[in-house]
């Protein structure tokens, strides 16, 4: 991919390295940070994209996730935060990008990554390039920190802070309700 420097103006000798880190985020977590902060370090662009998924009602909506994930990437220059819906292979055509950055947990996210990429790479040619997880983080998933918030579990450390503060405030509206 030629072309001058974009809106973030990094390039190198010309040929800006631009991948998108794909997911619900809902929420983000530190896990997720990680690949994001690995990615930058790597890619001189990187788009972060929120999935749209019409049929599933998260706990955060769009607009949510995307405020959450401009404050906790605001430190790194060369991240951006986008949304698509539909097909990656198509959010990846519009914006020029060649390959998708992946976390790795662990075997059991293996299978189905591995056939979406494989998908992926028939559909467009786009690659797939997978990160193997800060050990550190490597069973932590957005959904069991919201089953944990859910019961008043102690999530710091595990998300932003201003995650940690938004599933407080639902969770604890929730609780006192059905008290
Ligand atoms: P999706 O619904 O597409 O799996 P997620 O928001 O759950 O969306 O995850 C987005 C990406 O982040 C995926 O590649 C996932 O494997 C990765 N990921 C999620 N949690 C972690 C973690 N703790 N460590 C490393 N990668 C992670």
């Amino acid at each position: 991919m030629r072309e001058p420097a974009d809106s973030a103006g990094v390039t190198t000798g010309g040929i800006v390295r631009r991948c998108v880190c794909p997911g619900s985020f809902d929420p983000v977590t530190n896990g997720h940070l990680d690949v994001v902060e690995r990615a930058a370090g790597v890619f001189d662009d990187v788009v972060v994209a929120v999935l749209v998924n019409v049929a599933k009602k998260g706990l955060f909506d769009l607009d949510e996730r995307i405020e959450i994930l401009r404050d906790a990437c605001s430190h790194l220059r060369n991240v951006r935060i986008a949304s698509f819906e539909g097909l990656l292979v198509d959010f990846a055509r519009q914006n020029e990008i060649s390959v998708v950055i992946r976390g790795l947990r662990a075997m059991t996210d293996f299978e189905h990554e591995l056939s979406m990429a494989q998908m992926n790479h028939r559909l467009t040619g786009l690659e797939t390039f997978f990160v193997a997880t800060n050990p550190e983080y490597s069973y932590l998933s957005s959904s069991l920190v919201k089953e944990v918030a859910s019961y008043g579990g102690d999530v710091s450390g595990l998300v932003p802070k201003q995650v940690q503060e938004r599933l407080r405030g639902r969770f604890e509206d929730g609780r006192s309700n059905s008290r």
